[in-house]
């Protein structure tokens, strides 16, 4: 292994530590390794929770109000905001997503912890009217416990804030296990909860690989939920980890949105939409708006304005402001994606444009912007998630045809409507089975809304109200009220 890589460091109890196993980080527009990662191994896992746990009942943490709790989440936030920059560089160097989108989105992670630093005093138990006389009866609201929170590798700060930010909020404690793949910015996020002043063991931050840390954390016999964001196929492992200590789970999975497009719209309005929606993010987004519906009649030429507008994409380096594209973040992306690509042209579709890695670029991860045309939605890429910028199109007559489409998937996270139809977009809105629905827009997402999805999209809701009350279990409490005294069960009256 080198020793020019730049070393990072897991923070659990704490303290910051290099580990004792460490794996290399690539730099997906180089492909070439740039920093050094501690490889969490069963013993680092055990100390974290361990820490997590002992952080839920001891008074530092335990006995602040909910209040001092909000003021700790609202420094994490200002912090998070102070160093957006930093941050945004380093998840670009480590994911090869896009500058000027990192910064956009951390900039905006910053809001996530202020909304949940608000709502951490806020999150109310409540008085019962109960059919007992002489009886009070309330609930309590108390924090459900060591959250085991697990993020992919794309938007990392993101996806780890609406699990750590809630968490916290309701007055857990936290394991946060980064990707393997672009781990840099949450490791680097850990430095910010330390300086925020958080009490050891409160948030633990660590990376490492499934088995040998995914499946220790979620199986951990003192972890109460599992807070994940990933595939489906890796959904089913935490489930079965789950079984051994019975945890709670929140999944966000995957997704194949459909974007319903009909021939009343303005077509530059749709076109930019579109683009923003599949290739943003090199299209690597569990909301991508991957299956495009369009009504026949303006078909051709939609198509012919996304190809347009795709080839006029900016593809490059993604540190560069100007690049409005970068690589995928790993090399099995864009083989997944090679291999899909063969079996829908093989089962019929059309290539509009891309398919291809760009001219000058081979044996990278970049991938060009691409669009399918597909006779059907057996097409492999209309049912398969790739993760990548592939949009596949099939063409429908009527409304009915374009709903039955829509619904046609296992997943149902995102969908879009484009219509100036307002009893349409109201109509498909209710027969929709997504989590999601953004009615001549798409993508636009805040801490106030919850985010989820249906089918093998996952189970639960991260954003809102919704999430903070999810990371909390009530407590019945019963108070007697009468001065009499208690009579003896076993004297008959
Ligand atoms: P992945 O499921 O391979 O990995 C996700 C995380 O799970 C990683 O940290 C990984 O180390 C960990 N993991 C792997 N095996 C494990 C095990 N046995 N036990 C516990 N943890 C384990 O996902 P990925 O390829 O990194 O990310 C892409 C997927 O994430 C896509 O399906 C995408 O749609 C989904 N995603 C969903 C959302 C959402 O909010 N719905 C957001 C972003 C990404």
């Amino acid at each position: 292994m080198s020793q020019n890589l730049l070393p990072f460091k897991q923070y659990i109890d704490g303290q910051f530590d290099t580990g004792t196993v460490h794996f290399d980080s690539l730099d997906p527009a180089t492909g070439q390794p740039w920093a050094r990662m501690p490889a969490a191994q069963a013993g680092d896992v055990d100390r974290a929770v361990r820490a997590a746990h002992r952080a839920l009942n001891d008074t530092a943490w335990r006995g602040l109000t909910a209040t001092a709790r909000g003021k700790l989440l609202l420094r994490l936030a200002e912090l998070v905001a102070r160093d957006a920059g930093k941050l945004a560089e380093l998840e670009t160097r480590d994911t090869g997503k896009v500058i000027r989108e990192t910064q956009a989105q951390i900039g905006y992670v910053a809001e996530y912890y202020r909304y949940y630093a608000g709502l951490a005093d806020k999150l109310e138990g409540r008085h019962l009217p109960v059919d007992k006389a002489d009886m009070e009866a309330y609930t309590r609201r108390e924090p459900l416990g060591v959250i085991a929170a697990i993020v992919p590798w794309n938007s990392q700060l993101f996806l780890s804030a609406v699990k750590v930010g809630p968490a916290l909020a309701a007055g857990c404690t936290v394991v946060l296990k980064a990707s393997e793949d672009g781990p840099a910015p949450l490791l680097a996020f850990a430095e910010l909860v330390h300086e925020a002043g958080f009490p050891p063991g409160v948030v633990n931050v660590l990376t490492g690989f499934g088995d040998a840390c995914g499946k220790v954390l979620t199986s951990h016999p003192l972890v109460d939920k599992v807070a994940f964001t990933g595939g489906p196929e890796t959904a089913r492992h935490i489930l079965r980890n789950t079984a051994e200590n019975l945890a709670d789970s929140s999944l966000e999975l995957g997704g194949k949105s459909p974007v319903l497009v009909f021939d009343d719209v303005d077509l530059d309005s749709v076109t930019n939409s579109l683009v923003a929606g599949i290739f943003g993010a090199s299209g690597q987004s569990c909301v991508a708006g991957s299956r495009l519906l369009v009504q026949r009649g303006i078909a051709d030429r939609l198509l012919a304005a996304l190809a347009a507008k795709a080839a006029r994409i900016r593809i490059g380096d993604p540190k560069d402001p100007a690049t409005e594209m970068g690589p995928l973040a790993t090399r099995r992306q864009c083989e997944h994606i090679e291999r899909t690509i063969q079996a829908s042209l093989t089962a019929g579709a059309t290539l509009v444009c891309g398919g291809q890695t760009p001219a000058g670029r081979e044996g990278s991860h970049f991938y060009a912007p691409t669009i399918l045309d597909c006779p059907n939605a057996e097409v492999p890429s209309v049912q398969t998630e790739l993760f990548g910028p592939v949009l596949s199109v099939v063409r429908f007559d009527t409304e009915a045809e374009a709903l039955a489409l829509a619904n046609d998937s296992q997943y149902g996270l995102a969908s879009g409507i484009f219509t100036r139809n307002l009893a349409r977009a109201h109509r498909l809105t209710r027969a929709l089975r997504v989590g999601i629905v953004w009615v001549n827009t798409y993508r636009v997402v805040s801490p106030i809304v919850p985010f989820g999805g249906f089918g093998l999209s996952g189970l639960g809701r991260e954003g809102g109200m919704e999430a903070a009350l999810a990371y909390t279990r009530t407590k019945s409490v019963w108070i007697n009220t009468s001065d009499e005294p208690i009579p003896d069960p076993f004297v008959m009256r």
